[in-house]
């Protein structure tokens, strides 16, 4: 006692997780977000979904203190509402956060959906041992969060910890971000960018094995490249080495400004992590590009590794935040 319930909602899908008060999900599900019945709907779901697992694990209502509640793209944190999220088209301005709480009859903790996988990293994942972190998770797009201390960035106007969009090209030909700017590091480190470069290079014919699984009826995605990469094909290899190269220049961005312990690096698209080859010379490749450009006593000491939460951190760190707002108020 007590226990949080975390909500990290996606453009696919939303996870909801029932979690205890040292960070264990007791159980989780994952429910469709079905985006074009609009927010109100999957409230509904959602809710409906709390209760069933709450009641699974055995739990009475009032034995859950609070709701942790993770979206993505822009919002207003203070006032709880989306603003214009990409990928929830239909969403916008919808006061989300007090829409969950009447249909939960619980009060109810909104933050970005990156910065909750940030404070579930640093709560029980790979950040439980650092006291400041940053995270980047890379993505369809690529996020960020920033702890000092037990204190979350979220900035003046919730665009705290925008990770993406830092500016790692200022040439007048640099990529075009998702959000419309050029040059931000989501352009060139994002599971999007990954298949748009691999798209141009491969317009120069290389010798790849990804030809072979093209010619067939298969998409290109990062996790086919990833695939190839591991399976010995270098073209696909160098497609990953570059993303951590520039993913490399942001560590060294966030460690010049905020000098965190550590750096985790998360989300969908990490190559495998320590399991394969293929993951550990992404990481390695991250720390060449830190070494040859930050302070070198920074590089000597701050720690890179990834994330140890996987898909479950978004609704792990929610419910943390949810926890976290849950003792303030005591
Ligand atoms: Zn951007």
């Amino acid at each position: 006692m007590p226990f949080f319930v975390g909500v990290d909602v996606g453009g696919t899908n939303i996870k909801i997780g029932v979690v205890d008060d040292e960070g264990r999900p007791l159980s989780s599900t994952s429910i469709p977000t079905e985006v074009h019945s609009g927010p109100q709907a999957a409230i509904e779901r959602v809710a409906q979904t709390v209760r069933e697992l709450v009641a699974q694990v055995g739990l009475k209502p009032n034995q859950v203190a609070r709701v942790g509640l993770g979206t993505p793209g822009t919002m207003d944190i203070s006032r709880g509402i989306l603003l214009s999220p990409g990928n929830l088209p239909g969403w916008w301005n919808f006061p989300i956060r007090d829409a969950l709480a009447k249909a939960i009859g619980l009060p109810v903790t909104f933050a970005n959906d990156a910065r909750s996988a940030t404070y579930g990293e640093y709560w029980v994942g790979s950040g439980r041992v650092l006291h400041s972190m940053v995270l980047f998770t890379l993505g369809t797009g690529v996020g960020g969060g920033i702890i000092i201390g037990d204190l979350l960035v979220e900035g003046e106007n919730s665009a705290g910890s925008e990770l993406g969009h830092i500016i790692i090209d200022y040439n007048s030909d640099a990529r075009l971000c998702s959000c419309g700017q050029t040059g931000h590091l989501e352009a060139y480190a994002s599971a999007s960018s990954v298949v748009k470069r691999t798209e141009e290079q491969l317009a120069l014919e290389p010798t790849t094995s990804l030809e072979a699984r093209l010619a067939g009826s298969e998409e290109l995605s990062a996790l086919m490249i990833d695939q190839e990469a591991e399976r010995g094909d270098e073209f696909s290899l160098q497609i990953v080495l570059e993303t951590a190269r520039y993913l490399g220049i942001g560590v060294v961005t966030a460690m010049h400004a905020i000098d965190p312990q550590g750096i985790v690096i998360g989300g969908a698209m990490t190559f495998g992590q320590h399991e394969t080859a293929t993951g550990r010379k992404f990481l390695e490749r991250i720390k060449q590009e830190v070494r040859s450009r930050a302070f070198p006593f920074l590089a000597d000491r701050t720690t890179i590794d990834f994330a140890s939460l996987g898909g479950d951190a978004g609704f792990i760190g929610a419910a943390g935040l949810a926890r976290r707002a849950h003792l303030m108020k005591k």
